[in-house]
Parts: C-alpha cells; structure tokens; sequence
C-alpha cells in the first residue's frame, strides 16, 4: 500500500445532478472506462463540480481511459478530471498520478452507485466529497 495516508485539507462539493451524470455515464461505458473533465471553481480549498465535459478525442479500454492533454483547450474553469474503474478498486493507480490534470481527481469504481465516487489530490490523499 502506498496510499495510506489520509489528509482532508481540500474539500469537493459535488452537484446532486453532476453526480448522477457521472454515474450513468460510467454506466454506460462498463465494461470499458471513461473519463470526463470536470468544471466548476475552486474557492478556499473547496472545490465546486457544477458541471462535465467529455473530452475530445478519447481512447478506452478495460484498463485504459486517457486522452492527449495538449488537444484541451486552456480554460480556467476546468478542475479536474473522473474516471472509472471497472475493476472495483477506487484507488488511483501510478499512471493515474502521472497523468494528473486540474485541482483534483475523482474515481468511480464500479458498480457506481451513489457513494462509488472517491476524490484524490495529487499526491494521491483521498479528499472529501460533500454532495449538494
Ligand atoms: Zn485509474
């Protein structure tokens, strides 16, 4: 294990009807992964999800969901990114970290339900989750 630790500097606030976004999206895609950016603001370490958008040009397999950073166009608005794991684990893997993107990075593990969805920071510390 390299994750043990567990530090709650940062918090996320995600919208009821983003997550449910997130949720039937992953859904959809079992058993393959998918990846959405996710939008929103970030305000005294509290990040706010209020929207998704699905990146241009995506690639995803069982194990793989990624897409070249360089195609997203610069924009403020964007915090982070959620992806899924098929496989059930809500840990980030080491590719996860490498390729870290925004303020924070959610995971769903399947079978996605409501309190399938983790946050981590980049130094891959689970961040709480507050549903609004
Ligand atoms: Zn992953």
């Amino acid at each position: 294990m390299i994750f043990k630790k567990k530090k709650l500097e940062r918090q996320v606030s995600l919208k009821k009807d983003v997550r449910d976004g997130i949720l039937s999206y992953c859904k959809m895609n079992h058993p393959n992964e998918c990846i959405l950016i996710l939008r929103g603001k970030s305000k005294q370490g509290n990040i706010i999800i209020d929207s998704l958008v699905v990146p241009p040009f995506t690639e995803t397999g069982p194990t793989f969901a990624g897409f070249p950073h360089s195609f997203l166009p610069f924009d403020l608005s964007y915090v982070g990114m959620i992806h899924s794991h098929p496989s059930g684990s809500a840990e980030p893997s080491l590719p996860d970290l490498h390729n870290f993107f925004g303020l924070i990075s959610l995971i769903v593990k399947s079978p996605y339900e409501d309190d399938d969805i983790f946050a981590w920071n980049s130094k891959g510390e689970s961040v709480k989750i507050t549903i609004i």
